[in-house]
């Protein structure tokens, strides 16, 4: 049971559950969540980025076309979809949902789902393959002095 008096945690809402990702289904944290967030004394505030931002579920993949989250974040890359859409808005108008909700309840921790190119830590997508770097969202997050880490 939740206690009202814990931290509040941003987590990506898919980890929580919640069937917001691009091909419908959800990413449970699981096990791995329910620990963390125990360690951390914190209660899960679930949101989803890119469904804040504008986006359907399901949606057509998307990545950061070339350089990195930071890059998106100066107006220097692009987010496009596989499809060879510009969804760059819709994924910075997500990260500036997350930050203002963090900003908002007073929350400088999230919990983020790898691999994302929203949400990923460690690990986000490039032009359709996995590197090194954050996504747009753990980007924005990192640089307003939110902790960020992935699961
Ligand atoms: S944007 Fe983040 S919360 Fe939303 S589905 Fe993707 S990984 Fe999950």
């Amino acid at each position: 049971m939740q206690d009202a008096n814990t931290s509040p945690v941003l987590v990506s809402a898919c980890l929580c559950g919640r069937e917001c990702r691009y091909d419908g289904g959800h990413a449970s944290g699981g096990t791995k969540l329910a620990k963390r967030l125990a360690e951390l004394g914190a209660r899960a505030v679930p949101f989803c980025p890119e469904v804040e931002g504008g986006l359907p579920t399901p949606r057509t993949p998307a990545w950061i076309e070339s350089q990195g989250a930071s890059a998106v974040l100066r107006g220097e890359d692009r987010v496009v979809t596989g499809a060879g859409d510009d969804v760059s808005e819709a994924f910075l108008a997500g990260a500036r949902a997350t930050l203002k909700l963090c900003q908002d309840q007073g929350i400088h921790h999230a919990i983020l789902k790898e691999f994302s190119p929203s949400c990923g830590v460690a690990t986000t997508h490039v032009n359709g393959a996995p590197i090194n770097g954050p996504g747009v969202t753990a980007a924005l997050l990192a640089q307003n002095g939110i902790e960020t880490e992935g699961i």
